[in-house]
């Protein structure tokens, strides 16, 4: 679970090029090219909650033109891939290891989230939330932590961009065992690590839509972290526009014969997957 393989910032590129497109200013949506297909599609039905069907059915409906404002190639974009700084991603997976493990009911999870917190402080945003949330580990009824940071929009700030990742970790050979050790590298500091680079490139880019930048707990027994914040959400009645999820980006060692990327989708979310993929043809070399 320590090993860290492929390149968090190319991985990071193509998330960085869909929160930049989706929250500036008005173009037509692209179309995604058939001539290549750099990303492999992975779509499948998810049986959703209840409540979770609810929320689906209480934003208003938007069209593609709606949703992505800005059309690639865009200067902005390719500025921000140049300024993307993996170092500091490598520096980050290293650090959230080195916590030893981030398994939910041991300390150094809440120790890892707070540094979390402060990463996010930081680089200047002084909108962070710590969400704590009572859930189920494999084991008892524990407490857990969501670390979440909010970038205000210009024009709509009304309407959330969503970019988020868990931190929490555990031992996949030894799910019980709260001793064993825990460090997930690729599953999943190396999110963290995008979700906190993304965060530090568009912390001064005026974006008109806002933006959460969001580290989930409690992922490993059952996504309880961002099940507590979607439930919370439906409650505020937050107009969540787009959610990018990350996990175990880099897991892939680069392979000629594998797409670099695999995005997850429903049927609902066709169309940002595609968005995503016209965006790495036109600014990447996938
Ligand atoms: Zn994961």
């Amino acid at each position: 679970m320590s090993r860290l393989s492929g390149r968090p910032g190319l991985w990071l590129a193509s998330l960085l090029l869909a929160v930049v497109s989706t929250t500036a200013r008005s173009h037509p949506a692209p179309q995604p090219r058939a001539d290549r297909d750099p990303i492999a599609f992975r779509s499948g039905r998810v049986e959703a909650p209840a409540w979770e069907r609810a929320a689906s059915g209480t934003g208003p409906a938007r069209g593609a033109a709606d949703l992505f404002l800005r059309e690639p190639p865009d200067s902005l974009v390719a500025a921000l891939m140049d300024s993307t700084n993996v170092d500091n991603m490598i520096a980050t997976i290293q650090r959230l290891q080195d916590f030893g493990s981030r398994y939910v009911v041991v300390d150094s999870c809440w120790a890892a989230g707070y540094w979390v917190r402060d990463r996010f402080e930081e680089c200047g945003y002084a909108d962070v939330r710590l969400d704590t949330f009572r859930t189920m580990s494999f084991q008892d009824s524990v407490y857990a932590m969501n670390v979440v940071a909010v970038k205000e929009g210009t024009t709509r700030p009304s309407e959330y961009v969503v970019l988020g990742g868990h931190y929490d970790s555990v031992n996949a050979e030894n799910f019980y065992d709260p001793l064993a050790p825990a460090p997930g590298a690729e599953d999943n500091a190396t999110a963290v690590a995008a979700v906190l680079e993304a965060a530090r490139l568009l912390r001064d880019v005026p974006t008109d839509r806002s933006i959460i930048f969001a580290c989930w707990s409690a992922e490993e027994e059952g996504l309880w972290g961002s099940r507590n914040f979607v439930a919370s959400a439906v409650e505020e009645s937050l107009d969540i526009v787009v959610y990018l999820n990350m996990d175990c980006i880099g897991y892939l060692e680069p392979s000629p014969d594998e797409a670099p990327v695999t995005v997850f989708t429903d049927s609902l979310s066709l169309a940002i997957a595609g968005y995503m993929q016209t965006l790495a043809s036109a600014h990447t070399d996938y």
